[in-house]
């Protein structure tokens, strides 16, 4: 929306179609259908980029061979969604979707089977296989699901779903101590287990550690999956990594850095999503060393050597040479940055860039998020690599550093529909002898300068903020968490009252703002009394990572334009897809062909997970633009 704004950005668009291709998976038409209440049954599926603007739909059900029935009397127009109340839930229905106007066809590529077993469900059962308990301490440890990520293992153009599952003994730097093994598994939508892949005592669990990846990241239409290894890892296949016997764990309780793997070479490993096979392993980059090497102006200001701060980690997808993705691994948060940038081709995996910030006299260091995003902010259809306060370039040279160091949360859109281009807001940490710098709680930048568009809160401590279009009387997105309030676009309080999370934000209830997601919770900001409303609360559901409140994922996984969101119920034995069944006037191709929201979904379990945005303007005033 942002290219009818102003000239050269329409221009740059222009370029782009001429000289880049970025290659985006191929993915069916999405169907799903809820019966969430009595005999209505809610079917919607996905707009794609390829269908014609005026596109119109035909939905056909079959309960049975042969007695194929159209449901619809006129050409389905105004959204990509249907209510059917004539069906017999007590029988396995199949819907399908078919353009109006041409010969339809039944197949696996747009169609859905509601079975009874799913019927009176306002979500998608996939059941699990919780892992065997381990032993640790003399104690048995269990396993609870934790976040996961989507991407089309088989190619058959429907997402599978990869799962971490967290043991009950984990720990995340500074703490020491021995965790449990890091096990992270793959499922069909039906709850058939692809693989299990087992990554080893050298490599510790906890939030900071295991960052996975699953995209399709040669082309080749099907998704891989891409995460640090050690010795002792097992694939999917059962095959070890590396020197199987080896234990590069700290065993000695006394030692500062007990429990911890601070010896021993680091692995990057490519599996094969259909598999889980490794098959492609390459030494970590960077290593470890030296481990108080790693401390800065991040955060409190200090340092470590004890296997802290030399081991936290981000990563995401980026499509750094406008066709292909590739691999951004990151390790250093508080003061030295690396990000080393792997491209998967042909079976190998080779480094395209790494950037070191080295150390603290670099303006780059200290500045990196417990999360990252990927935006291309210089519209040049390749992506820059955004840390939090500083952005990489697409050839992994610094582009900026706003100097507002490390934070806990950053957003990047178009936020403000008048200005050009995309907008970041960030909120940042100011503790122990860092407050004295005074930089800003809260901040919003231009994403492809960097240039500071407000900031507020100096030296006051932010731990939480997010950015969403949630009151559509003021123009583009709103902004919480920290001083102030209830913000508009420029950094003014509109409220004192503010919504009862700063957590996810969801496009679920059909209009054009976006809903909060916490914890088990849907709920809307009703912007007329400055209140929260609850819309969904999924019973027997609980979201994960503690106080983060985060859900499995959540992500346009299928049917119309609006989100889905991925819980796990609280006894670990199925995951649960909640997905609208509200109708909606709005019709939007699926927010995973648009490029940046994609990435955002195989970033979304790195770190302190973060809600996903597109890479243009969705919220109200959109209309008013068209
Ligand atoms: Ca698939
Ligand atoms: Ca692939
Ligand atoms: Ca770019
Ligand atoms: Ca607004
Ligand atoms: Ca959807």
């Amino acid at each position: 929306m942002r290219l009818l704004i102003i000239i050269p950005a329409l221009l740059s668009y222009i370029s782009n179609i001429v000289f880049s291709q970025r290659i985006m998976e191929h993915i069916d038409r999405g169907v799903i259908a809820l019966n969430p209440v009595s005999d209505s049954v809610f079917i919607s599926w996905r707009l794609l980029n390829d269908d014609a603007q005026n596109i119109t739909f035909d939905i056909y059900r079959s309960a049975r061979s042969g007695d194929t029935v159209k449901l619809n009397s006129l050409p389905i127009k105004d959204g990509t969604w249907f209510i059917d109340t004539t069906a017999n839930l007590n029988k396995k229905n199949t819907y399908f979707i078919n353009p109006s106007n041409k010969n339809p066809a039944f197949s696996n590529y747009n169609s859905f089977i509601l079975s009874p077993s799913n019927a009176k469900k306002n979500y998608l059962s996939v059941p699990l296989q919780i892992p065997p308990s381990g032993e640790l301490y003399g104690e048995q440890y269990g396993y609870t699901a934790n976040d996961a990520s989507i991407g089309d293992l088989d190619g058959d153009g429907k997402y599978e779903i990869v799962l971490k599952w967290e043991p009950a003994i984990t720990r995340n730097p500074p703490r020491p101590g021995l965790t449990g093994l890091q096990i992270i598994d793959a499922y069909e939508l039906d709850g058939t287990l692809l693989w299990r892949i087992n990554l080893g005592r050298n490599i510790r669990s906890g939030a900071a550690y295991t960052q996975f990846l699953v995209y399709d990241l040669d082309g080749n239409g099907l998704a891989e999956m891409i995460c640090k290894t050690a010795d002792g890892s097992i694939d999917g296949k059962g095959n070890h990594i590396g020197d199987k016997d080896k234990d590069w764990r700290t065993l000695d309780p006394d030692s500062p850095t007990y429990g911890k793997i601070v010896d021993g070479p680091e692995y990057i490993t490519v599996f094969d999503g259909l598999t889980g096979e490794a098959i492609v392993t390459e030494d970590y980059i960077p290593d470890r060393y030296p481990l108080d090497g790693w401390g800065g102006i991040g955060g409190n200001g200090r340092n470590d050597n004890n296997g802290g701060r030399a081991d936290r980690f981000t990563a995401g997808i980026a499509c750094l040479d406008g066709q292909l993705p590739s691999a951004v691994f990151l390790r250093g948060l508080y003061g030295r940055t690396v990000a080393a940038a792997w491209d998967y081709r042909n079976g190998k995996l080779s480094t395209r860039w790494v950037f070191d910030s080295k150390d603290g006299d670099n303006p780059y260091s200290g500045q990196a998020n417990h999360q990252i995003s990927v935006a291309d902010v210089d519209n040049d259809g390749k992506d820059e690599f955004c840390v939090g306060a500083m952005t990489i370039d697409d050839d992994g040279q610094g582009l900026y550093t706003t100097g507002l160091r490390h934070g806990d949360a950053l957003h990047i859109s178009d936020m403000d529909p008048d200005r050009p281009g995309l907008e970041v807001f960030g909120i940042h940490e100011n503790e122990g002898k860092t407050i004295s710098l005074g930089t800003p709680g809260v901040a919003m930048f231009d994403a492809a300068s960097g240039e500071i568009i407000f900031s507020i809160g100096p030296g006051i401590d932010v731990g939480r903020g997010v950015a969403a279009d949630i009151d559509p009387t003021y123009s583009g997105f709103e902004n919480w968490g920290g001083p102030g309030g209830l913000r508009d676009v420029h950094g003014n309080t509109i409220s004192y009252h503010t919504p009862s999370s700063a957590n996810f934000v969801i496009w679920w209830d059909g209009d054009l703002t976006r809903e909060l997601l916490d914890r088990n919770r849907i709920d809307k900001w009703d912007w007329k009394n400055n209140t929260t409303i609850n819309l969904l609360t999924a019973f027997e559901c609980e979201s994960n990572n503690g106080s983060k409140a985060t859900p499995c994922l959540s992500a346009d996984i299928f049917g119309d334009w609006r989100e889905e969101v991925i819980w796990k119920t609280m006894d670990n034995t199925e995951l649960r897809i909640y997905s609208s069944t509200i109708p909606t006037t709005y019709r939007f191709c699926t927010l995973m062909q648009d490029p940046q929201y994609r990435l955002s979904i195989a970033w979304q379990n790195v770190g302190y997970n973060q809600p996903p945005h597109p890479g243009f303007y969705l919220g109200e005033e959109m209309e008013d633009m068209e």
